[in-house]
């Protein structure tokens, strides 16, 4: 195994029915790097990261999170390993304010802790992703790109080691991509890998270090994102869509 992966997918398999939607794919990425999960629409990549997060169970293949195999493992086994998410459709509790949202996540995160440290925890993440006036607000009338903040905030509150990002950027005005993009960088820098889910492609040019393609569940490609984005299979499986 080689020392700096984090995560080694390999053989990861499966099948909805009579479709094949992840097909014996494998990537491996290298911890302390945003590496980018793309393809069209309908390719497997929202399969994969089900499969990562125990949110659907494999028909086959590995994850090895440092070594340890992910696959056949539960959501919450997998999140205690320091993987968290977040979903193409923000899922925060609209009821609850800004701060009991990410104290939540600390909570139930890999190192549980106290109320107090929680609480203190919660402050600083939230001020990291440009929250900070908004702690007292209920989530459900905080506005798109905030809500999207928050749910990094939630997510990265449960400590994790790697971030699984589907479509975060999707969504925002070019305003608001900058400082998605900008958000990114800074999670990698506080030493979180990142895997994303994408269709931003400049996004993908400036932020993965490097990239996997899929396309109709196999992967066609990986490598840095400007060789992988000329690739000419990889033009024609967007040209398909
Ligand atoms: P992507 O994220 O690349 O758009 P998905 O992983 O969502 O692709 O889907 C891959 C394929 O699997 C698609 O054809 C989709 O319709 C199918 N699929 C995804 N989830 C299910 C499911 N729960 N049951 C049946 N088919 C599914």
């Amino acid at each position: 195994m080689n020392a700096t992966m984090l995560l080694e997918v390999d053989g990861l398999s499966k099948r909805f029915g009579g479709l094949q939607a992840v097909n014996q794919v494998g990537f491996g990425i290298e911890e302390g790097q945003i590496y980018g999960l793309i393809g069209p629409n309908g390719s497997g990549k929202t399969t994969v990261m089900n499969l990562l997060t125990g949110e659907l169970p494999a028909d086959s293949g590995t994850a090895r999170l440092a070594g340890d195999n992910l696959i056949g493992r539960k959501p919450h086994e997998i999140n205690r390993r320091r993987v968290a998410r977040t979903f193409q459709l923000v899922r925060v509790l609209g009821g609850m304010s800004v701060r009991e949202n990410v104290m939540l996540g600390r909570l139930y995160g890999a190192e549980p802790t106290g109320k107090g440290a929680a609480m203190q925890d919660a402050e600083q993440l939230i001020e990291e992703v440009g929250l900070g006036n908004l702690a007292e607000q209920p989530a459900g009338q905080l506005t798109y790109i905030d809500q999207k903040r928050l749910e990094l905030a939630r997510a990265l509150a449960t400590r994790p080691r790697l971030l699984l990002l589907d479509e975060w950027l999707a969504g925002l005005n070019p305003t608001e991509l900058q400082v998605g993009m900008q958000l990114i960088e800074s999670i990698r820098d506080r030493g979180v890998t990142v895997l994303m889910v994408e269709h931003v492609m400049h996004a993908i040019r400036r932020l993965c270090d490097r990239v996997v393609v899929m396309n109709a569940g196999n992967r066609i490609a990986e490598g840095l994102p400007e060789e992988v984005l000329a690739d000419p299979e990889v033009v024609r499986a967007y040209l398909g869509e």
